[in-house]
């Protein structure tokens, strides 16, 4: 049984989607887990995931279906990670942040603020024989590099292995939270300091990866002992491709750089949920500094959401299909080609294929 939850996200269509192609989309919902996507030849295929967040759907449900139960096993010392997957553009940063981090509307709060209430009302709520501590650390992974968010000048971090707290970021910023609006200036400043950051390198923040820590430690007054629990959250670089022609130089190099990560994670995450290797030692964390440092927050124990951030405009279904596939593989999913006509077949709850998931074989459709 893996510990993967992938599910689906499709943003509302942009206006320049809308310009283009009017109100056109190119999914159709069968259910809450399942969708039809026809392709630029109006050929279509059935995905079914844990979950489908349509264009309407909410950022608390997102929340409270993919993340509450990750950060509840935080608290309990269980190491987690969330993912957010797709094309630049395709709503990642939304759904993790929000328009912004310090967002006081309750409806839009992305994923972050949400960890931040929840992470600290479950502390709240717990009996007083265990004390918390929160701390938090953000960094980014440019071309294989990784940078401290909290100082910039911490631009090479190195990534070590200790055999009582994991994997750690030598040297990294670690900030303890107390309250929930410190820790909300904490994420804004490493959100700000991503930007500069950019500037200074003259990158866009798509082409990096960025990962919010978060460690929980807990110490039990009467057993006397300490635990921790991770939580990662990963904004990943964008997965378009870019055309081989064209792309040169850095641009070049920067796409290979991430199709690399992308595929290492992608390989993690296919040999994690193959129950049977994840035990014989055959995880490939050491292709790529992103799987490294997720390496005890992937696997094992922890848990594992990956919401692949989709657009629904026929403009983008092949980055939207990539993306989809990307989900289907990390899970053993198997997609099925979707037959003209079979709408009112797939419509009903039995016939979506759910029941493929967790299947060992991937349908190359
Ligand atoms: P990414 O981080 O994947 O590059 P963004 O999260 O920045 O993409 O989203 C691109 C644009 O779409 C932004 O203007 C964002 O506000 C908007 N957007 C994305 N997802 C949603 C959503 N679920 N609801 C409303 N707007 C969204
Ligand atoms: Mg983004």
């Amino acid at each position: 049984m893996s510990n993967i939850t992938v599910c689906a996200r499709f943003r509302p269509l942009s206006s320049k989607e809308k310009r283009d192609h009017g109100a056109n989309i190119c999914i159709q919902s069968v259910d809450s887990e399942s969708f039809i996507i026809k392709d630029e030849k109006d050929e279509g295929f059935t995905f079914s995931f844990d979950k489908v967040f349509y264009e309407k759907s909410k950022q608390a449900d997102v929340y409270e279906f993919l993340v509450l139960p990750i950060v509840r096993d935080s608290l309990n010392a269980i190491n987690g990670t969330i993912i957010a997957y797709g094309q630049t553009g395709a709503g990642k940063t939304y759904s993790m942040e929000g328009l912004n981090i310090l967002e006081s509307d309750e409806e839009k709060k992305g994923i972050l603020p949400r960890v931040v209430d929840g992470l600290f009302a479950c502390i709240r709520s717990s009996d007083e024989s265990t004390k918390y501590s929160i701390k938090l650390s953000m960094v980014e992974i440019y071309m294989e590099k990784v940078r401290d968010l909290f100082d910039l000048s911490k631009d090479n971090i190195q990534i070590k292995e200790s055999k009582t707290q994991g994997i750690l970021l030598s040297g990294a910023t670690e900030i303890s939270l107390l309250d929930p609006s410190e820790a909300l200036q904490s994420l804004s400043s490493g959100i700000a300091n991503r930007a500069v950051g950019e500037t200074q390198m003259n990158m866009a923040s798509s082409r990096s990866h960025c990962l919010y820590m978060f460690t929980v430690h807990q110490e039990s007054t009467i057993e006397k002992r300490v635990k921790f629990g991770k939580l990662v959250l990963v904004d990943l670089a964008g997965s378009e491709k870019v055309e081989k022609t064209g792309a040169e130089g850095r641009i070049l190099e920067e796409a290979k750089t991430i199709n690399k990560s992308l595929s290492a994670l992608g390989n993690v995450i296919n040999a994690l949920t193959r129950g049977s290797l994840a035990k014989a030692n055959h995880i490939p964390y050491r292709d790529s500094k992103l799987t490294r440092i997720l390496q005890d927050s992937l696997g094992g124990s922890s848990r594992t959401a990956l919401l692949c951030c989709c657009s629904p405009s026929p403009s983008n279904v092949s980055e939207s299909l990539s993306s989809l596939r990307f989900g289907a593989r990390a899970k053993h999913i198997k997609t099925s080609p979707f037959v003209k006509g079979d709408e009112e077949k797939s419509s009903k709850k039995s016939e979506a294929p759910s029941a493929t998931r967790d299947h060992a074989s991937y349908e190359k459709i």
